[in-house]
């Protein structure tokens, strides 16, 4: 309590305490990662961050231009695009091939691509059934289908670091679309289902819940919602962290650790990414 009290006493007249650079160690050197969803948002930010941190980095989108313009951006040989939609078992099994034989095994598997249908879809009279099969098809079977080729090629290595990204909305109530919210409650539970299966064989599953961060999914879900004040208001509560606003390298840097040395006893972990959000505005 004193140790944090005095250093808060300090902080509190440093308006810049918590802003701090991200390092450029290679803390993910020789690690080998495959990230769907890598060709925007917060796949992207990883995508990058991974590669400066040392990985050899392979994305997996459907959208191949935005996919191969992020590789030819970083200009780096260690990146590279592989065309997969998750939603098809063949895709993904692809995807996970490709990785182990351009470099020879996986290490990180990053089960990041994601759907959420417009904001307008809030309540559960404006739902429908074909939402939930849209957004499941993504959210979740394609997170279920990258989990188990991952593991199909990190079991037999003994070793491997499985990452889901889940969301605050899988963590307190939030006004998402049920569909999406539902979604993500399943992957924490595929998240903790995988952990407790694959814990023998050395291979640790963990995920990451960001709260709002500004992608083009989130940009497209306010842009159709109904009451776009109250959109505006929710993203300003994302800044509960005064002086930061949520950014996808944030994310991306939570994703780091996971897949890192770094957290080699970390498993069945929830990282909430959400500034402190879901404590301050607890279910
Ligand atoms: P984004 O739209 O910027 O990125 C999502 C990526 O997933 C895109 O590149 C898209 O092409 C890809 N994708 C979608 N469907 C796919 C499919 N069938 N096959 C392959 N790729 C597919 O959105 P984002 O905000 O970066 O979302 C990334 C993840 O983060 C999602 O799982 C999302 O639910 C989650 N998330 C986002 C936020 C946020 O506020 N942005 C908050 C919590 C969780």
């Amino acid at each position: 309590f004193l140790g944090a009290k005095h250093a808060a006493l300090i902080w509190s007249r440093q308006r810049h305490h918590i802003h701090g650079k991200c390092g450029c160690r290679l803390r993910l050197q020789g690690k080998v990662a495959l990230i769907t969803g890598g060709a925007s948002g917060i796949g992207e930010a990883t995508a990058k961050l991974f590669t400066r941190y040392g990985a050899k980095v392979i994305i997996a989108d459907f959208q191949d231009d935005r996919g191969q313009a992020v590789c030819k951006e970083l200009g780096s040989t260690t990146i590279s695009y592989v065309h997969c939609d998750v939603t098809k078992e063949s895709d993904v099994k692809n995807a996970v091939d490709f990785a182990v034989s351009k470099h020879g095994k996986l290490d990180i598997m990053f089960n990041n691509a994601g759907i959420t249908p417009p904001l307008l879809y809030t309540s559960i009279f404006d739902s429908e059934k074909s939402h939930f099969e849209k957004v499941f098809d993504v959210n979740v079977y394609g997170a279920f289908l990258g989990a188990k080729h991952a593991a199909r090629v990190m079991v037999p290595a003994k070793s491997g670091s499985i990452i889901f990204t889940a969301s605050v909305a899988a963590v307190i109530g939030l006004e998402a679309p049920p569909a999406y919210t539902c979604s993500k409650h399943a992957v924490v539970g595929l998240s903790n289902h995988m952990c407790m299966e694959l814990g023998k064989d050395g291979i640790r599953v963990n995920c990451i819940s960001p709260f709002l961060v500004q992608t083009p999914m989130i940009d497209g879900a306010l842009g159709s919602a109904v009451d776009k004040n109250k959109a505006a208001e929710w993203l300003a509560t994302a800044a509960n962290l005064k002086g930061v606003t949520l950014k996808a390298h944030h994310i991306a840097e939570a994703a780091a650790f996971l897949g890192s040395d770094e957290s080699k006893y970390v498993s069945g972990l929830n990282l909430v990414v959400d500034g402190g959000y879901s404590k301050v505005n607890p279910l």
